[in-house]
């Protein structure tokens, strides 16, 4: 079941001992970082080796079935003391370890975060030998218009996403009153002729055909309908999706607004 830790694994097994006389249990995580000394490693070959190095030969020794690194426990003082076995931590206070109570497979990017009691509880509720402790889940950040997500996502972004999202199933829905402008056809026919085809910004062409075989551009008012504009020829353009979106969300939305006043012949500044 358990796999040796290769170096460009994600997950990670480890063993999780059950507690001496009932007492909280270990398991063998890097509590002092990865590069200490594993000083009381299995069979004294990790006296010096980081932690990975030690952590895969007690995951190889289980896995051939070495069962003397893994009943340490049993016997007497002397049997115990004869016996091979792995402890972790400092040698006054820590136990003996073996994999008592099972295996837990952890993101190698949270063992440093991980507690001993984690990796317990997960193979308690598992209520197996072999577990998996899931990543935590982002909960939603529910947002009912497009500028608050917009702000949410920015906000999220930069504080940096580190959980993957549970996300929803079936989002709500929400009905909605819109404003649309009655246009002219007249001025988005004018105007896509006008441009043969090719974004009258950045002077590519249509990304692909219509369905009617018009080539695919948009016509976008230069100043917004929205903020009074008109719907003239002399404030509409055709432009590329691309170019459409960096028009009303870029950050140099202004700077190619002012682009297209000396690039197209027909606008006049409102
Ligand atoms: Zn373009
Ligand atoms: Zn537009």
């Amino acid at each position: 079941m358990i796999t040796r830790y290769e170096e460009s694994d994600e997950s990670v097994w480890i063993p999780v001992a059950q507690g001496l006389d009932g007492g909280p249990a270990r398991a063998f995580l890097p509590s002092r970082g990865f590069q200490d000394a594993y000083r009381y490693g299995y069979k004294a070959e990790t006296v010096t080796a980081p932690y990975f190095e030690a952590l895969s030969e007690i995951q190889q020794a289980y896995i051939d079935g070495d069962s003397r690194i893994f009943l340490v426990n049993k016997g007497t003082k002397k049997e115990r003391q004869s016996r091979a076995c792995w402890r972790h931590g400092n040698k006054a206070g820590a136990p003996h370890l073996g994999p008592s109570l099972g295996w837990v497979a952890v993101a190698v990017s949270d063992l440093e975060k991980l507690s001993d009691h984690e990796l317990e509880t997960a193979l308690r509720v598992a209520n197996k030998k072999f577990a998996t402790l899931s990543p935590p889940l982002a909960k939603p950040v529910l947002c009912r218009s497009p500028s608050e997500l917009d702000q949410e996502v920015a906000r999220i972004y930069g504080e940096g996403v580190r959980e993957i999202p549970m996300g929803q199933g079936v989002p709500e829905k929400l009905e909605s009153t819109t404003h649309v402008f009655v246009r002219d056809a007249q001025v988005v026919a004018f105007t896509l002729q006008k441009a043969q085809g090719k974004c009258e910004c950045c002077q590519q062409p249509a990304p692909f055909v219509k369905a009617s075989g018009l080539p695919f551009l948009e016509v976008h008012h230069v100043k917004r309908l929205a903020s009074g504009g008109s719907d003239r020829v002399s404030n509409a353009v055709a432009v590329c999706p691309n170019c459409h979106r960096e028009l009303h969300h870029g950050a140099r939305a202004k700077d190619l607004a002012d682009e297209l006043y000396t690039l197209v012949q027909r606008l006049i500044r409102e």
